[in-house]
């Protein structure tokens, strides 16, 4: 648009993105007539920021050696991360129909079958140790490539990652760089009420990190903390984004209840309508 900044151009399309994850996402959930909804919608913003304007990827060359590696540790928004992969040309969108199908490559959890899927996540709390792997492979063969993990924050009770989180530090690994999607609900409760994480930004100081927290919805404050990796040098990074989890869906929002549920006929009109009213 004529008159518009770069910056606003970039910023107005992540947003549009977004809705579009968000849209994509019921529209899988929907064909599936169920599934995970709430921790998908709450990583719209953050998806659409990586895909279109951080990760270096070739989605007509998927394997391609140098690309930048993402990790959906959190493996049950594997909604959003189909829809972003779709919108982004890994495939077509309306494989999104096939989500859930016998024998369709889109599952509740991401398949590393699947065209631009780094790994098989969803048993929880491996991701970051995969992602330490892929970050020390970069550094073994001397190539650039970052890799990006994204974790739940019920994820985080897994006693795995912070053995990932010593290693990465131990090792000064600039190139792995972690997103917390803090949404603060997990699948029976809020985060606070089964085991606490507080306070995540000093814990993750003290194994070594550099951290910064921001708003997991504003595309501007992710486009400057992902313009600004590594955070310090010859430390991994880790984000704290603040998010609410079923965002955009009034009925979803901040509530375990839709962490997992049915996506009726009803439900995916009035999740629609709801967007189409935003947009
Ligand atoms: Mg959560």
């Amino acid at each position: 648009m004529p008159g518009m900044s770069n910056r606003e151009a970039v910023l107005q399309r992540l947003r549009s993105e977004a809705r579009d994850i968000r849209r994509n996402s019921w529209r899988a959930l929907r064909a599936a007539g169920a599934g995970h909804v709430g921790g998908a919608l709450s990583a719209a913003e953050l998806l659409a920021a990586l895909y279109f304007h951080y990760l270096r990827i070739r989605p007509d060359e998927p394997d391609w050696p140098d690309r930048d590696r993402f990790v959906l540790s959190k493996g049950h928004g594997n909604a959003a991360l189909a829809a972003v992969l779709a919108q982004a040309g890994f495939f077509e969108e309306s494989r999104l129909d096939e989500f859930y199908a016998y024998e369709s490559l889109l599952g509740m959890h991401p398949d590393i079958k699947c065209e631009g899927v780094e790994m098989s996540t969803g048993g929880l709390g491996h991701g970051l140790s995969v992602g330490v792997g892929m970050a020390l492979g970069a550094r073994l063969q001397k190539k650039d490539f970052r890799t990006v993990v994204m974790i739940g924050d019920g994820e985080l009770q897994e006693g795995s990652n912070w053995e990932a989180a010593m290693a990465a530090a131990h090792m000064s690994l600039s190139n792995l760089t972690a997103i917390v999607d803090y949404n603060k609900v997990q699948q029976s409760g809020h985060v606070r009420d089964r085991m606490a994480l507080e306070p995540l930004a000093d814990k993750w100081r003290a194994f070594g990190w550099a951290v910064r927290e921001i708003d997991g919805h504003d595309v501007g404050e992710i486009v400057d903390v992902l313009d600004a990796l590594p955070l310090e040098q010859d430390k991994p990074s880790f984000v704290i984004a603040h998010t609410v989890k079923g965002k955009g869906a009034s009925f979803a929002e901040d509530t375990y209840l839709w962490h997992n549920n049915a996506v009726t006929d009803e439900v995916y009109a009035q999740a629609l309508a709801e967007l189409e009213a935003q947009a």
